[in-house]
């Protein structure tokens, strides 16, 4: 007998190894011999015979599971996974579990402590409402992981305080208990929450649904409703969102109508938490996982039902290594699993929407929001040819006045961080670029240094010009850190707070900030993209839009798309509470056919017409796309391989695949990186047949020629990005 073995390693085959007297099964680890190591790897088939000599074909060392870690259906997901994206088996079935089962320590979870009230223990009093948040969290949900807690917003010193206090204990848990209690929301659904879900429940089996709901329409309860009969009836159920951090709040309302145990999955957790997370899930415990990306591929034996928050946000796509799209993965998985698959969205991506169109995708709409006040539509703000402080016109700077005085929340957005994007040499004009990129330094006041964005190299500001010599260097263009200073100074009796990466990079600092804006603490915020998502601000009744013109004449075609995105989201923050809301957006361009449309005629309409335009130019989602991309520390060889290739292509593979051409074949935007030179090829075929037999033909083909090695290439299917 003979095991085909996934093992971490570059190459793109699996190896095979001969079976000892313990046996092996299909999906479980072994160790076996490997250029001189022990390496841990996965059993992905049993055979009866190999194509290698049998005398060449070493011996498995020793077996690590009995059962197997991946069940049947996630073995065939992540072979899916290694076909479709051309991807070495090594990433596709180690590289992507937690670290300590890569290394081969037992599938047991380690001992979990959890938290628990005391038993008879009375609330804290009302002035210490953070420690009663907790009692009331802990009420609902039952026994916690700390860092469920932790990620739920509630900090470790308010856990270790609620201790001291003898509000809360902690004990080990002993038992399994897969059992859901469920609790009744405050609120009657409203009817267009209950035709979404009956419209669901009416199907049984695999479906994508695609939930169009504007924000604020209640998409949140209508996940809930539809988790409740799935758990209800002994299934897990499967929740990826985008990002964690960004949203405490929706976490904790899940957790805070479920008592059951729930696993979480992200990217801040250790390599134990991760552990213990992905064997509650892979062992059936937690009956719910809550996860970024990666959690897609966690093992969970009762699927019954995948949840897929903000379908359209660009997280769901891994920009290294193993570039996969989580959305299309989850998408398979509920086709393996035959369970059906939510995709919510206030503004769905347009591969998503393609897909409701033509029928593949149900589509189910929430157009109203739960208050029945609509969001509000953007108004363009003209800028061309005015003065402008601090980025914003003076019509800007009035509205904000205004909504202040009313004891209003205003958010300014501006998708820029640091103090400027630049800084020039007032006399000639000369811009302090980056050594190792072709991008220029970004400066951060705060700290004194300019950073550069797209490498993360540091600098102290130059004093002089390095080309005239000149001192005159000034700052050019205005980031949210120059904003927020100008506007705290205009408006010094309120009170002014900067969101953005730069500003939350500690831990718990934007939940702290974000308490504060519930509070009403801060009243003006400015920030960036990081605060357009999920967050509900009942007070927050202005937004002035700062800039997106960049997106409207982007060398990618994706940018517009995003910008509708984002503008949509950023109104969704204005106008949820009593109060109606205001969206202002500032652009040099009023009439442009994007905005207008989006404006006049929504978001919907926007989709269609970029439909249009995409079915027309041939672009994704009407033509299938793969990319190859190739990079070295020198120009010339960079470009030198890419027309060696380009000339491969042409007259050995092109010609056996016919609909399969070479789109494009240039520098990648940004072209220089980190030192590096690096060069975009895209292919497209209208079949994803062609796409695929003739990019691994030449994957292959690549992979065969020595010469390649001298530079780092890789191949990527479905890419939305044109930089490197
Ligand atoms: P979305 O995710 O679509 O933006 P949410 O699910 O966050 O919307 O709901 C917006 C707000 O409306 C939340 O505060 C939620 O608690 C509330 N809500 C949801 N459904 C109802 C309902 N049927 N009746 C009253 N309030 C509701
Ligand atoms: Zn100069
Ligand atoms: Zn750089």
């Amino acid at each position: 007998m003979f095991a085909e073995v996934a093992l971490a390693v570059p190459l793109k085959r699996f190896f095979d190894y001969k079976v000892g007297d313990q046996p092996v099964v299909v999906g479980g680890r072994v160790v076996v011999p490997f250029a001189g190591q022990s390496k841990v790897g996965i059993v992905c088939r049993i055979k009866t015979n190999s194509d290698f000599a049998e005398n060449k074909i070493k011996k498995i060392e020793s077996v690590v599971d009995l059962q197997p870690l991946f069940s049947e259906h996630l073995m065939q997901l992540l072979a899916w996974l290694h076909h479709y994206y051309l991807a070495p088996p090594g990433e596709v079935y180690l590289n992507l579990l937690p670290k300590l089962l890569k290394n081969g320590l037992p599938a047991e979870p380690k001992q979990v402590s959890l938290w628990q009230l005391k038993e008879n223990a009375e609330p804290p009093p009302a002035r210490a409402f953070k420690q009663l948040a907790l009692y009331h969290f802990l009420a609902k949900a039952g026994p916690t992981e700390q860092s469920l807690l932790r990620a739920d917003g509630f900090s470790a010193s308010l856990i270790r305080q609620m201790a001291d206090n003898q509000y809360i204990v902690q004990h080990t848990r002993s038992h399994i208990d897969k059992k859901v209690t469920y609790h009744d929301s405050e609120y009657p659904l409203t009817e267009q929450q209950l035709a979404v879900i009956q419209q669901v429940q009416n199907h049984q089996g695999f479906n994508v649904y695609l939930l169009d709901g504007v924000t604020g329409s209640g998409k949140t309860e209508v996940y809930i409703q539809l988790m409740r009969a799935h758990l209800a009836a002994g299934q897990q159920v499967l929740v990826l969102v985008p990002e964690i951090g960004l949203t405490p709040q929706t976490l904790r309302r899940f957790q805070a109508r479920f008592k059951c145990q729930v696993a979480l999955i992200h990217s801040a957790l250790n390599d134990s938490e991760r552990h213990n997370a992905w064997l509650e899930a892979a062992s059936g415990r937690a009956r719910i996982l809550i996860g970024t990306r990666s959690a897609v591929l966690t093992p969970m034996p009762d699927l019954g039902l995948i949840i897929l928050d903000e379908e359209h946000d660009a997280s769901y796509k891994q920009l290294d290594s193993l570039r996969y799209n989580a959305r299309d993965v989850a998408v398979k998985r509920a086709s393996l699993t035959q369970c059906p698959i939510v995709l919510g969205s206030a503004t769905p991506s347009l591969e998503t929407w393609v897909n409701a169109k033509n029928g593949k995708y149900l589509y189910l709409c929430l157009n109203q929001r739960v208050s029945k006040r609509q969001p509000p539509k953007p108004v363009l703000l003209d800028i061309k040819d005015r003065n402008l402080q601090a980025g914003l016109a003076y019509e800007s700077i009035q509205m904000i006045e205004q909504h202040l005085k009313q004891g209003d929340q205003v958010l300014v957005f501006l998708n820029r961080r640091g103090y400027s994007p630049a800084i020039i040499c007032h006399e000639c004009g000369w811009i302090c670029e980056c050594q190792r990129c072709d991008s220029h330094y970004t400066y951060h006041k705060s700290i004194g240094q300019l950073i550069c964005h797209h490498c993360g190299d540091q600098q102290k500001p130059p004093h002089q010009c390095e080309m005239c010599g000149s001192s005159q260097i000034v700052d050019w263009g205005v980031g949210t850190e120059q904003l927020a200073d100008w506007l705290q100074e205009r408006f010094v009796e309120y009170q002014v707070a900067r969101i953005d990466r730069d500003s939350t990079r500690k831990k718990g600092a934007l939940d702290k900030q974000l308490q504060a804006i519930e509070s009403g603490e801060i009243q003006l915020l400015v920030g960036t993209q990081m605060l357009a998502k999920g967050h509900h601000f009942p007070n927050l009744t202005l937004a002035i839009v700062v800039n997106l013109d960049n997106a409207l004449y982007s060398a990618d075609f994706r940018a517009v798309e995003r910008m509708a995105q984002l503008l949509v989201q950023v109104s969704g923050r204005a106008g949820r509470g009593v109060k109606k809301g205001q969206v202002v957006l500032q652009t040099h361009f009023p009439d442009h056919p994007y905005l207008q449309t989006l404006l006049a005629q929504g978001y919907s309409a926007f989709l269609d017409m970029l439909m249009q335009e995409r079915q027309q130019a041939g672009f994704p989602p009407f033509t299938q796309w793969a990319a190859l991309r190739l990079e070295s520390h020198q120009k010339q060889l960079t470009e030198k391989k890419a027309v060696w290739i380009e000339n491969l292509f042409n007259e050995y593979i092109q010609p056996h695949y016919q609909g399969l051409s070479l789109f494009a074949s240039m520098p990648a935007l940004h072209e220089k990186k980190a030192g590096k030179y690096r060069y975009l090829m895209l292919f497209s075929a209208e079949r994803r047949a062609v796409l695929h037999a003739g990019i691994k033909q030449l994957q292959d083909s690549l992979l065969m020629n020595k010469s390649m090695q001298n530079v780092r290439w890789l191949i990527e299917i479905d890419p939305v990005s044109i930089q490197g």
